[in-house]
Formats: structure tokens, sequence, C-alpha cells
């Protein structure tokens, strides 16, 4: 065949692998509404009360009764209903209530007239359509019954869960604490940005973007620079990110030649597989455990310790993390240019998906050299070829992942 993936992990079992070992390590804390923003839902959310909780208009209009309608003469206003001030007086035979969105339905109403289908002369009003039962009446409970899930614990809180919580009355919301995760990078090529830059030298750029996507993440992120490539270093911030994190991220030192180190120091401290996986870019990758922290080992190529973090350390850490995870969702898109591929690896590739006259079209970004980092900042997906797959034709179907939260 050409190509030869013996000795490969597949993306799939090595994802498979880790969840497998994996569990929640975050207690749960009672946390007030807004400071939840952001955190994972500990337990499910019954609701407390019917949403709405009493019948309301949802038009600014009339309140009336079908039976009063029917001599097909014009009824008098008997009063107003504004929503927080309901109607209270009589509802005498032949009136109706002037009524407003929002506010209940006085007792005994079939349907809400909309104002712009009456005609006002004083407390005269004349109907000028036929309402039927029910019309423009929002029931209690149409919403949310009483007692009905609404929030599954594992739910990551945004803004659209803050005003549904609040709907409810719920003040405060069992939360999971953050992930702690400490990350450094290593190489002692490495300088941290605002030093300048020896020959041979270059900027640590992983960190920044492991850093920032824990952010994303909702994670607490105890970032220990860089570490050199000295084994007495490096056992010193494993043993430190040990005692103080959950888990450790590093990039850097674990493809071949380099591991030796990082697989030396693991192997007295704790446990530690190195995978050589099976998709391109970010071959080398190595996961595993310390005395009390889990390990990600990220290779050092900037887009392969993005496109490693994205696919297998996210979900990961999400299970950690007690968060419900679901990949961004996968769509066909026709490629505009021809693709470099040789059969072996599942490839990310970095694109650039847009809507074209016949559906949705995507381009690639360019060099795909895992060094490249300028063809992931210029991408909005990714273009994702199987493994077996060889060159692409302009023309072909491809699969696109528009990135998610994390890369956005
Ligand atoms: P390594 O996995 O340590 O062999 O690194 C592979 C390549 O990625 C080398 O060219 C490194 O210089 C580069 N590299 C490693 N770590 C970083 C980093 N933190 N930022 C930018 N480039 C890096
Ligand atoms: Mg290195």
């Amino acid at each position: 065949m050409g190509f030869d993936t013996s000795g490969l992990l597949p993306l799939s079992d090595a994802l498979q692998g880790m969840l497998e070992q994996l569990a929640c390590c975050c207690d749960s804390e009672q946390l007030p509404l807004p400071q939840a923003l952001g955190r994972i839902l500990a337990s499910d959310i019954a609701s407390p009360l019917a949403v709405p909780p009493f019948d309301n208009s949802a038009m600014d209009g009339y309140a009336v009764r079908l039976a009063d309608l029917a001599a097909g003469i014009p009824l008098i206003m008997a009063g107003k209903a504004f929503a927080g001030q309901p109607y209270q007086g009589e509802w005498p035979a032949g009136h109706c209530v002037r009524i407003m969105t929002g506010a209940p339905v006085p007792v005994g109403t079939d349907a809400v007239v909309m104002q712009e289908e009456t005609q006002a002369d004083g407390d005269r009003i004349t109907f000028l359509a036929q309402p039927e039962p029910g019309q423009n009446i929002r029931r209690a409970g149409s919403d949310i019954d009483k007692g009905a899930s609404v929030l599954q614990a594992g739910t990551r809180l945004t803004p659209r869960e803050m005003p549904l919580l609040a709907s409810l009355g719920i003040a405060t919301v069992p939360v999971r604490r953050p992930l702690k995760v400490a990350i450094f990078s290593t190489g002692d090529e490495l300088k941290p940005v605002g030093a300048p830059l020896a020959h041979g030298d270059i900027y640590d750029s992983n960190r920044y973007g492991v850093r920032a996507m824990l952010a994303r993440l909702g994670c607490d992120c105890l970032d220990l620079g860089i570490i050199p490539d000295d084994p007495a270093q490096l056992r010193a911030a494993f043993i430190r990110a040990d005692e103080e994190a959950d888990v450790l991220i590093t990039t850097g030192g674990v493809s071949v030649g380099e591991a030796d180190f990082t697989k030396q120091l693991l192997d007295e401290l704790g446990e530690i597989g190195f995978w050589k996986l099976a998709i391109k870019p970010g071959k080398p990758f190595a996961f595993g455990r310390l005395p009390r922290a889990w390990f990600f080992g990220l290779p050092g190529n900037p887009v392969s310790a993005m496109v490693t973090f994205d696919q297998l350390v996210q979900p990961a850490l999400a299970k950690l993390a007690g968060q419900r995870f679901e990949r961004p969702l996968q769509l066909q898109a026709v490629t505009t240019e021809p693709l470099k591929k040789s059969p072996g690896r599942l490839d990310f590739q970095r694109g650039i998906l847009s809507q074209g006259p016949n559906g949705l079209e995507v381009r690639s970004t360019g060099s795909q050299d895992s060094a490249v980092f300028s063809s992931l900042s210029r991408a909005n997906c990714y273009i994702i070829l199987e493994p077996e797959r060889g060159r692409v034709a302009a023309g072909e179907t491809v699969t696109v992942e528009p990135f998610g939260g994390l890369l956005l």
C-alpha cells in the first residue's frame, strides 16, 4: 500500500482508552446564580414552579367572554389588568377588561382579542373579529410544568441557562468546583514573550494557546512557565504540579529522542503511556498518571498541540470536570480546491468554510505543516479526511467540523 500505520493508535481508541480510566474529580458547591456562569451543574434541576405561574395575556388587547360577544354589540370596558396588577373588580355581563401583555387574565376569560382587532369609542369597544377560545392566552405551565426536569447534571451554565434558572426563582445552584490544571512548556529553545531571542531561540507560543483553551473550559490554571530540558528541573515541576493540581498538561518533549526524560521521570513517579496516534497533525502524545494528578503530554509543534488538545484533552478534561461533552456538529462541504493527503492517518486539515451558491464550500488555509500556525489562525473549521483517503480533487465532498467554543 505504500504506507505503514503499524503501531499507530486510532484517535477513537486513544479517546476511549482515556475516558474509561477517568471519572469526575471535582466536588460540588452551592453558588449564587450570577457566580455560577460558566460552571458545570452538579445535579439535575427540577422546576419548583410552573412557568408561566398563571394564565396570562400574550397581547395588549381585551379579555372577553365568548358569551358576551354572541350578541354582536359593543362591550363596555369594566377596568384594566396590567402585568403585576391583576384586574380585581366585578366583571358584569356585557363587559370586557382592558389587558396588557403578561397581565393575569381575569377569572372567566375565554380569549384575549388583540387591540388591532378592536375599535374603541370611549369605553365602548367594538370587536372586529370573532376570537377562538383560548386565543392569546398563555396557560400556566405551558412552558414548564412544576416538577419537570429542566437541566441535567453536567450542563455547563451559559447565558442561555441563566434566565431559565432565574425564571424558576432559583437563587443558588449546585455546581462543580473548577478543575485545576497545571501547565508548562518544555524546551531549551523557548523564551517567554517580552524577552529578547538569542540565535536558535523561539517564543513559547503553546502555553498561550493552552492557557486560552483552559480559560474557555472554565478550568483554574496553574502556569509553571517554561521548563528547560533538564531532568532535575522537570522532576521538580512534575512534583509541584502533582501536589497542587488535578491535571498536568505539558507541551513538547514527547517525540522520539526527547521522550526519554519525560518517560524516565514518569516511570519513576507514576505510570505513563506514550502513544503514536494515527492522526495528522499530532502524532506523539503521552497520557498517564502521577501519584495524584492525571498527565497529558502534548506534542511541541504548535498546531499539533492545539489539535490534540481540542480533539483528545478537551473530552478528557470534561469528564474529569463532570461535564457532559459533545463534539461540534460535522457537516459535508464541497472543496473548491485540491487537498494534499496521503493514505494512512486521519487528517485534521485547517479550512475556511463558507456558504457558496450551491451550498457549503470549503477551501484550505494553505500549508498544513504542523509548525505553521498561521494555517490555524486563518481557519474556521477542520477538514477531516478519512485515514484511507488519498489526494482530494476539487469538487469532492469532504467532512468539515466548524470550530467549537474552544477555538473560537
Ligand atoms: P518537541 O516535541 O519538543 O520535539 O518540539 C517539536 C517542535 O515544536 C520543535 O520545533 C520545538 O521547537 C517546537 N516547540 C516545542 N514547544 C514549543 C512551544 N511551547 N512553543 C512553540 N514551539 C514549540
Ligand atoms: Mg522540545
